[in-house]
């Protein structure tokens, strides 16, 4: 079954406020195997509401709105919906009683225009509204099945649990996989899984990109939650097996969570020592609960003089090389693993921009975005080099998991 949801209101379309009811309903639809095929917004236009509405039933088998049930003038759904039925508006007498109740109940004198509220499509049916005044309605397009629901986001939410969601075909069964990459773009990890991805594919594989992290969501549907679980299983491995390590968790878990557990079951510790991602990966690493197993702590070391007074780094090399160099990412982090008696360290020196950099194409060029990081274990240290691209914040937090990522790799191996 396919779903077409439209939210109405001349304050949606203008920007004013922000249509959370489409996505809320678009979940719940999702979480009973119905697909949406689209989201329409549109104003407090009688004769456009009605086109959409004529549009959506000859797309899908689902329609629902929300919103234009007001008591106003400029509410005009139910109008619309009439329109688009071929029939008149009638007062629904159920409706109209309980109107004058619910401004009994509050002691507050019902004005004339709020009956409007109990006009109904002919031949549709009224849906109770507990927490409002205007009832919902439930109606028929020829095999359509249409529900109109408030606007307010709590009485649209009540009354599609109670009137609409019981009313809709019987689930099958869904499960569902959230897999985490970090380490290549989402064009090439799209392209790496692309036949997975086949629009009308069961299960259904979809991917997101959000601070550097893709996020590949896979949703099986079937008759039985054991049939569900299996599909959605066998693509989860197998998207496991092409992605490999750039794979580095599922469901809650975050890189830094996937790291601080491999610290903790090695019995292993962790320092920092961070230039310009300024205390970035300390943060990161103890926002997980618990955090005080593994991490002992960081130096944040701006200056020159701090990266020698707190971390040791000669300042001769600092001299000689630059503070964004390879070899003061290496004493960085070397100077913080003995500092702080860790078994790793991971140091970052960079040029976060957006000044700063030198001019590309010099033979000691250093562009923004340049970032050295090292990490330094028991057995050696390692430095990589990193051009990032992107405004300030995005090169400190790429450089940032990049850092915490580069631990996670060398983890993998104890
Ligand atoms: P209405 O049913 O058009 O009178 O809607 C009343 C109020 O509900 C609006 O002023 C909005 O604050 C809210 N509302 C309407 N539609 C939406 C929507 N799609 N998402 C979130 N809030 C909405
Ligand atoms: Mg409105």
């Amino acid at each position: 079954m396919q779903a077409v949801i439209i939210a109405i209101g001349d304050e949606l379309i203008g920007g004013a406020s922000v249509d959370t009811n489409s996505a809320y309903l678009s979940r719940c639809l999702a979480e009973r195997g119905i697909v949406t095929a689209s989201h329409v917004t549109v104003g407090d236009d009688a004769g456009r509401i009605t086109e959409v509405i004529a549009r959506a039933a000859a797309e899908a088998e689902l329609v629902i709105i929300t919103g234009g049930l007001g008591p106003t003038l400029d509410d005009l759904t139910r109008q619309a919906l009439a329109s688009a039925m071929g029939v008149e508006l009638i007062e629904d007498a159920r409706s109209a009683k309980r109107i004058a109740a619910f401004f009994d109940r509050i002691d507050r004198a019902m004005n004339p225009s709020n009956l409007r509220q109990a006009m109904i499509p002919a031949g549709a049916e009224a849906l109770d509204n507990d927490y409002g005044t205007a009832p919902g309605i439930a109606a028929s397009l020829g095999q359509v099945k249409v529900f109109v629901l408030p606007g307010p986001p709590n009485e649209m939410t009540e009354m599609f649990e109670r009137k609409v969601a019981p009313r809709l075909p019987a689930a099958g069964a869904l499960a569902r996989r959230i897999l985490h990459a970090f380490g290549s773009g989402e064009s090439d990890i799209g392209e790496r899984i692309a036949d997975l991805m086949a629009r009308d594919a069961n299960p259904k594989v979809g991917t997101t990109a959000k601070g550097g992290i893709i996020s590949i969501r896979i949703v099986a549907t079937s008759q039985t939650p054991a049939d569900a679980d299996a599909a959605a299983d066998k693509t989860a491995n197998e998207i496991r097996h092409r992605l490999g390590e750039l794979i580095f968790g599922q469901g809650d878990q975050t890189l830094e969570s996937v790291v601080g557990e491999g610290l903790k079951s090695g019995g292993m510790t962790l320092a920092t020592a961070e230039s310009c991602t300024g205390g970035m990966i300390g943060r990161m690493m103890t926002e997980t609960p618990g955090s005080s197993g593994y991490f002992l702590g960081g130096v944040v070391a701006y200056a020159n003089s701090a990266k020698t007074a707190m971390l040791n780094v000669p300042a001769e090399i600092i001299k000689t090389h630059g503070a964004v160099s390879e070899q003061v990412a290496d004493a960085m982090a070397r100077g913080a693993r003995e500092k702080l008696g860790a078994d790793f360290a991971l140091s970052v020196t960079g040029i976060a921009g957006p000044d700063g950099g030198s001019p590309m194409g010099q033979a000691d060029e250093k562009p923004v975005g340049l970032v050295y990081i090292a990490l330094a274990g028991p057995d050696s240290t390692k430095v990589h080099r990193h051009i990032f691209s992107g405004a300030r914040d995005i090169v400190r937090r790429r450089a940032a998991l990049t850092a915490i990522n580069y631990l996670r790799l060398v983890l993998m191996e104890y």
